[in-house]
């Protein structure tokens, strides 16, 4: 696996944080989106192995064209895959990653919580229970 400070990190701008999810929808639909994006990243790599064993059928016939074509198709699905496969992993881990921490330590409610503070460098939240207003940090 990659870790987390490499180019699959926070910093990609593709990535919600956590801090926003929990501010505009709340921790649980932010959760369950990251999974749903996950699941949507998955099922490209799916599509894309598809892909990849369609253009690799291809190749044995057609004319030197058409084989080029195939090669650039199979590379294309092969990047594409690929790309997706990680988004994918990293989606899934990074959300249960969050969801470990997302219980408040003082009354064990799951979820529930504000945003008091974050650290936009470090990606540490601290958020607030909303039930008995414990403040503790989420590294997210
Ligand atoms: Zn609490």
């Amino acid at each position: 696996m990659w870790n987390r400070s490499g180019t699959m990190a926070a910093r990609n701008y593709l990535n919600r944080r956590l801090s926003d999810g929990v501010r505009r929808v709340g921790f649980r639909k932010w959760y369950e989106r990251e999974l749903l994006s996950s699941h949507a990243h998955m099922l490209l790599a799916l599509l894309c192995t598809i892909a990849l064993m369609g253009s690799m059928e291809a190749f044995g016939g057609g004319t030197l064209a058409e084989k080029f074509l195939d090669i650039v198709f199979f590379v294309v699905s092969g990047a594409i895959g690929l790309w997706a496969l990680r988004r994918y992993l990293y989606l899934l881990m990074h959300a249960e990653e969050v969801a470990n921490q997302a219980v408040c330590p003082q009354c064990q409610e799951y979820g529930r919580f504000t945003v008091a503070s974050e650290d936009r460098r470090s990606d540490q939240v601290t958020v607030c229970c909303r039930k008995c207003q414990h403040q503790w940090t989420i590294d997210a």
